[in-house]
């Protein structure tokens, strides 16, 4: 028992504990009935709304950065929307 612990293997209960919650962003706490999307990692979820306010912050830091993200954004294969064009 002790070399398991000492790999850091989790017990039961403290899965349970986490895995029952609802859920949420982990920079502003919404849950996915609070926004568009929320976007899972192996750990943190972050929401659409975070996400925009972050690329405001990194595009108004960093010109030329912003200028790349329009590249990437046009790169997306958007569907196109009724009344486009
Ligand atoms: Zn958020």
């Amino acid at each position: 028992m002790e070399a398991l612990s000492a790999k850091g293997v989790r017990i039961e209960e403290d899965i349970a504990s986490t895995s029952g919650a609802e859920p949420s962003c982990s920079f502003c706490g919404k849950t996915q009935a609070d926004v568009l999307q929320l976007i899972a990692s192996a750990g943190p979820f972050i929401c659409n709304e975070c996400v925009q306010l972050c690329v405001g912050i990194i595009g108004t830091q960093n010109p030329a950065w912003l200028d790349q993200h329009r590249q990437f954004l046009g790169t997306l294969p958007l569907k196109p929307r009724d009344g486009d064009e």
